[in-house]
């Protein structure tokens, strides 16, 4: 098990989201303070976001941090908002705006066969100078024509996961925490940290 881990996030909803993802291989992972400085994400990719913020919080609190980036990518739009998920409509806009603008940018796309998505993540956890761990998750689906639902947050009205017929809002945590991107890219990476660790404890 790992001590303690510093997550370079100030997202209370993805705390809540990963606490658990960890109960077998983290103590304690703590997120950043409202205070600490707002890290510039400005990445080409969601691998250099999830690094620029772990080694952010790595070389100033000099603590093993884990960084993440995520994103909804829509195949009829070319794979946008992409990196720029959480600034889509502009920075000041309401998620309810964001989920607007790609509503009606999808107004052609009356086939719901062709409103294929998927959300991706990368964790990037840096341990030390020499020691980097790099995962992704992936769910796929499709976006709905209207949202619906109230729980979880960002893009989760919209998203229709494959097997389902209902959003990630409407599905609830705990369905949506056992499948998502971000599930799958965090199990993989708390395997390796246990794996990691109770190898060195041999
Ligand atoms: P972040 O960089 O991981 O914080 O994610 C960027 C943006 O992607 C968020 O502000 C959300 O709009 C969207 N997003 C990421 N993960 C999810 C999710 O699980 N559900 C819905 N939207 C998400």
């Amino acid at each position: 098990m790992i001590e303690k881990i510093i997550f370079a996030s100030k997202n209370k909803h993805k705390i809540e989201e990963i606490k658990n993802m960890f109960s077998g291989s983290v103590k304690n992972i703590i997120p950043l303070d409202d205070e600490y400085d707002d890290i510039i994400e400005d990445g080409n990719s969601f691998y250099e976001n999830a690094f620029i913020k772990s080694n952010h919080v790595y070389k100033n609190l000099n603590t093993v941090s884990l960084g993440d980036d995520s994103g909804l990518c829509i195949e009829a739009l070319d794979g946008k908002p992409g990196i720029f998920s959480a600034r889509y409509a502009g920075e000041q806009a309401t998620q309810e705006q964001k989920i607007e603008k790609i509503l009606i940018e999808m107004n052609n796309v009356s086939d719901i066969e062709k409103r294929k998505a998927y959300f991706a993540t990368s964790a990037v956890l840096i341990i030390s100078d020499n020691l980097l761990i790099h995962t992704k998750g992936f769910v796929y689906g499709l976006i709905s024509f209207e949202p619906h639902g109230s729980d979880g947050f960002g893009y989760d009205p919209i998203f229709i996961p494959d097997g389902y017929d209902k959003t990630f809002a409407e599905l609830g945590s705990e369905i949506k925490n056992s499948i998502s991107h971000r599930y799958i890219a965090m199990a993989k990476m708390s395997n390796i940290i246990s794996n990691m660790y109770s190898y060195a404890n041999r």
